[in-house]
């Protein structure tokens, strides 16, 4: 990777200093780091994310569609913790082949969904680079001090509960790729919708600090995330894969496949959903949910932790067979 040149500067300046809002953080874009002053008993909680052209999204997805899944996929990870965004840093690496109408999209889409959940733009880095683009944020939210949700909360016993539906995304994905020929039009572009724009659980953020004994965003597939739930609490999971919520559309997927355990499990491991799975005792799982649903989301209870490690997911009772977990880093 190469830095860019003066001229550069000046793009920097254009694009992305109208998204800085004026915040004093950023310095107007001209230092040579930001500075955070967080509100007193305030806690930061910071998370990054770096996405691949051909890796993490299509090559040839829309720059502001993938400005707009840069930013909420690490609004998914501040949203699992119970973290309010603050402001973000952003890296890309710009391919030659990036032309200037290419970047103001991108920026375009970063200035839409800013403002949409409430972020500002506070530095970034920006090269150029002979591969696909490369883009990463470092989103930074705030919290009282001690209230943000971890992994390593959950208790032996604890039940196991999941925002919104599962597996649309996967099926959204395979779709793009031409596959599930048999899904309509209106079923297609629903799936399709939920694989490039999730919609990030940040309404949830009360719901969790006050009932969640330990949280995690689903992005590498429900099973694979509920996993690590498991591992930073020291304790096993069981997951019932018939309770795992399905939209509509999954659901009638789910029907025309020979094998529904398999069905399932392909859709409990599919990734990409940015939803939430997280943890309470049992005595707190009603008011939990009503407090979610009176933000407008829906969570629904799909197993338990349990003593000892690793996932199991039951169908009817009984371990069904499961090849991955989910998406593996890399
Ligand atoms: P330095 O050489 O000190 O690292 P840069 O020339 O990389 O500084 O950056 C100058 C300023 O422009 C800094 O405030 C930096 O945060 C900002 N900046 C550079 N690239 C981006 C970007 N992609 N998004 C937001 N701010 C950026
Ligand atoms: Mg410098």
């Amino acid at each position: 990777m190469e830095h860019l040149g003066f001229d550069e500067f000046g793009e920097i300046g254009r694009l992305f200093r109208p998204l800085t809002n004026g915040a004093p953080e950023a310095l107007g874009l001209l230092d040579d780091a930001a500075i955070l002053t967080p509100p007193p008993g305030e806690a930061l909680i910071v998370t990054t994310d770096t996405m691949v052209a051909g890796v993490h999204f299509l090559s040839d997805t829309p720059p502001e569609l993938v400005a707009k899944k840069l930013l909420r996929v690490n609004l998914s990870d501040l949203a699992a913790k119970g973290a309010e965004p603050w402001g973000w840093f952003l890296t890309v690496a710009w391919p030659q082949t990036y032309d200037a109408a290419a970047r103001r999209a991108f920026a375009a889409g970063l200035a839409e969904d800013q403002t949409r959940y409430g972020l500002t733009l506070w530095g970034g880095d920006t090269v150029s680079t002979p591969g696909p683009l490369t883009v990463g944020a470092t989103l930074v939210g705030r919290a009282p001090v001690g209230a943000a949700v971890t992994r390593s909360g959950a208790r032996a016993g604890d039940v196991v509960l999941v925002s919104g539906t599962i597996g649309d995304a996967g099926l959204g994905l395979e779709a793009l790729g031409g596959a599930l020929p048999d899904l309509n039009a209106a079923e297609r572009d629903a799936v399709v919708l939920h694989h490039r724009l999730p919609e990030p659980r940040l309404a949830l953020r009360g719901s969790l600090r006050g009932f969640a004994s330990a949280a995690a965003d689903v992005s590498d597939g429900l099973l694979a995330d509920a996993g690590r739930i498991g591992i930073a609490s020291g304790m096993g999971v069981e997951i019932d894969l018939h309770a795992v919520p399905l939209s509509l559309t999954a659901a009638r997927w789910l029907a025309r496949q020979g094998d529904e355990a398999a069905g399932r499990v392909r859709l409990a491991t599919a990734g990409d959903d940015y939803e939430v799975v997280c943890t309470t005792p049992p005595g707190r799982v009603d008011p939990f949910c009503a407090s979610a649903q009176a933000v407008g989301v829906a969570l629904t209870p799909i197993g338990r932790m349990v003593e000892g490690a690793g996932v199991l997911a039951l169908f009817h009772g009984r371990p069904a067979p499961v090849e991955r977990l989910g998406w593996t880093h890399g």
